[in-house]
């Protein structure tokens, strides 16, 4: 059994903004798993926000060896020494759960939503993202995301109301809004999410920075849509002390650590009454297919990482009509475009 990784950069369709910064190239890394001819793949999609970068992706993967295990289905065995190898790192980690994920899909010839018996008709919709641009640009996008029925827009900067007003001249569709960490009072972010619940916003993610917590049950109780945790919360320990700050969680499978703390996270919300979320990086297909597998058992997909870029190596999951569409594909449903 052994694991490779290549690093690749994903090109962007254009130049992509948020409260924290802007970038034109996403570096991603591919981990391929081989082990009795048949080969799983997943992929890292570091964030520098998590302190994680191509170079400690890289770092960590040499540490990971794979040769002293020889039973890629015995997950918790061989997780529990990748996480315990050190602390964070949870985009590197999370490409070896993908690649096993993924070559257990193949050796078993189905779809990781068959195994784990999920209704794949089921057609979650998702949201396309609306970086932060000129306010010309931004009605270019909003033009371009035609086929999306929901637009998530990155808010969290001086001009949030002109961003919303803008979109709003050119659509009518449903507005969900990420403001990244970037209001800094829970008194801003107070008149802020008033200001867009009278724009028939559905609900606002990671209103406050992760380190303000604390303050989110007092922001909960001034407003009246679902705010959701993002930066809040990374894998499924987290979720418990968020219960009174939040009303859902977005899980990425870079943050939780791929899948297999994916879906604990799925159920663990679910069971305290929240809501949950599917959110991404900046991905391939691989990530995107990956995290669509848990889609029957979401509340909302943001799963538009790999369509905001122009050099996907691999084709998975698809959207029709703004929906995400799983196919019969084993693994992740992924192939080498
Ligand atoms: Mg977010």
């Amino acid at each position: 059994m052994n694991i490779t990784a290549t690093p690749f950069d994903l090109r962007l369709r254009h130049t992509f903004t948020i409260s924290r910064g802007s970038r034109d190239i996403e570096p991603c890394i591919l981990t391929e798993f081989e082990h009795e001819g048949i080969v799983g793949y997943g992929e890292a999609a570091p964030s520098a926000r998590y302190g994680e970068t191509t170079d400690t992706v890289i770092a960590f993967l040499r540490r990971v060896d794979l040769r002293r295990f020889n039973d890629p289905f015995d997950l918790d065995t061989i997780l529990a020494y990748v996480g315990g190898l050190a602390p964070g790192n949870t985009a590197a980690k999370a490409s070896v759960d993908l690649a096993l994920h993924d070559w257990i899909g193949r050796r078993l010839g189905q779809p990781l939503w068959r195994l784990w018996g999920f209704d794949g008709t089921k057609r979650l919709q998702t949201s396309f993202t609306i970086g932060i641009d000129s306010l010309p640009l931004i009605e270019k996008k909003v033009r371009e995301a035609e086929p999306y029925n929901i637009l998530k827009v990155k808010v969290g900067v001086p001009n949030d109301e002109e961003i919303i007003r803008t979109i709003r001249k050119v659509t009518d569709k449903l507005i969900r809004v990420d403001a990244n960490e970037g209001w800094s009072t829970k008194e801003a972010a107070r008149d802020k999410i008033l200001w867009l619940e009278e724009q028939g916003v559905e609900f606002v993610e990671q209103p406050l920075p992760a380190a303000m917590n604390r303050d989110m049950p007092w922001l909960r109780a001034q407003v009246h849509i679902p705010l959701i945790a993002d930066e809040s919360v990374m894998v499924l320990s987290d979720i418990p002390g968020l219960r009174d700050a939040f009303d859902g969680i977005n899980i990425k499978l870079m943050k939780s650590t791929g899948l297999r703390e994916g879906l604990r996270m799925v159920h663990a919300a679910q069971a305290m009454g929240m809501k949950v979320m599917l959110g991404c990086m900046i991905e391939s297909s691989i990530a995107i297919s990956a995290a669509a597998q848990l889609s029957p058992v979401a509340d909302y997909a943001d799963l538009d990482g790999n369509i905001l870029t122009t050099n996907d190596p691999f084709s998975g999951v698809r959207v029709e009509e703004g929906a995400l569409v799983l196919n019969y594909a084993p693994g992740l449903g992924v192939e080498r475009r």
